[in-house]
């Protein structure tokens, strides 16, 4: 948190575990800063452990028990777990396996996604209020009219994004529409960079808040239309759309490399999940999955 020293991994507990009142006033005052641009910003390279995230639960598979998930992983268990510990809320590492066990029951199979969402505090992506439900299959509202999406679909998209030629492997990923920056953390353990663009610039604040605890060194949030996407980082391997527009913009169609993969919510009233495959330098594919309901994807920034 601003103004706070926190150099040393692991994490003191204050730096994770801030009082309510505390919270909100920081962000109140980087909400009320955001009038000065702040474009690219790395979340906070820091001190991280190198090693496996030695708290993946037991019960889970055994294939993504063994998985050497990047180091962000690795904090965001344990910080996450010394959060649970601390605060007393319904926010242990067991009920966190309950949803992955679900997302299994739903058809989730990668089990390298599945121990990104085990390790994923998604509560502290949430209000103090809403936190005891952060791990019910649910989009929440985070403010500003937008939600946190659904356990669900944050994995499925993620899940399909690397189901690709690579073999999983994705070195950069763009994700459009950053909200509170859950799915950006969730990304960021199977992926070496991530990138998200907010265009609301109280979200766009609100995740970099949420974010920096967690000392994630692999995630770049941007303020701006995600619409016109990153040209000076593209080409991405995978790009992840977390709003609905009626179509995809070709812009970010051009942004993936070849053989790279976009996965958007298509349509209005009713939308459905959309794969888009970069087969060659002019030529794409497109197959449409499933129904979904996202916000709408929206032009220029506020
Ligand atoms: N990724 C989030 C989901 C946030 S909801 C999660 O982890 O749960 C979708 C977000 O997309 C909203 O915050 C909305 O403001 C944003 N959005 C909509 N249109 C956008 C655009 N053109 N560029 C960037 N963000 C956009």
């Amino acid at each position: 948190m601003t103004g706070r020293k926190a150099t040393k991994f692991p994490l003191p507990l204050s730096s994770v575990m801030d009082k309510s009142s505390k919270r909100k006033a920081t962000e109140n005052k980087n909400v009320a800063r955001s009038a000065q641009s702040q474009r690219g910003e790395v979340v906070k390279a820091s001190h991280v452990s190198r090693g496996a995230p030695e708290l993946i639960s037991r019960s889970a598979p055994k294939a993504a028990r063994k998985l050497a998930l990047n180091s962000a992983a690795a904090v965001a268990v344990k910080v996450s777990t010394q959060a649970a510990s601390e605060s007393g809320m319904l926010v242990s590492s067991a009920v966190r396996r309950a949803m992955v066990d679900r997302l299994a029951m739903q058809g989730i199979r990668d089990p390298q996604v599945l121990a990104a969402m085990e390790a994923s505090p998604r509560h502290l992506f949430l209000d103090e209020g809403l936190a005891s439900q952060a791990y019910i299959d649910a989009s929440l509202p985070i403010g500003y009219q937008q939600t946190i999406s659904q356990p669900y679909i944050v994995a499925r998209m993620i899940e399909i994004l690397r189901d690709n030629r690579k073999k999983g492997e994705l070195n950069r990923v763009l994700e459009i529409g950053t909200g509170c920056g859950y799915q950006a953390l969730v990304l960021s353990m199977v992926s070496r960079d991530v990138y998200s663009i907010e265009r609301i610039k109280g979200l766009h604040e609100l995740a970099k808040n949420r974010l920096r605890p967690l000392r994630v060194p692999n995630i770049r949030l941007h303020f701006g239309d995600g619409m016109l996407g990153l040209p000076q980082v593209a080409p991405f391997d995978g790009i992840i759309l977390a709003a609905a527009g009626m179509d995809v913009p070709h812009t970010l169609l051009e942004q993936l490399a070849v053989g790279g993969r976009l996965v958007a919510p298509v349509g209005g009233e009713k939308q459905s999940l959309q794969l888009i495959e970069r087969i060659s330098a002019t030529k794409w594919s497109k197959a449409v999955l499933e129904e979904c309901h996202f916000v709408p994807l929206l032009s220029g920034t506020v």
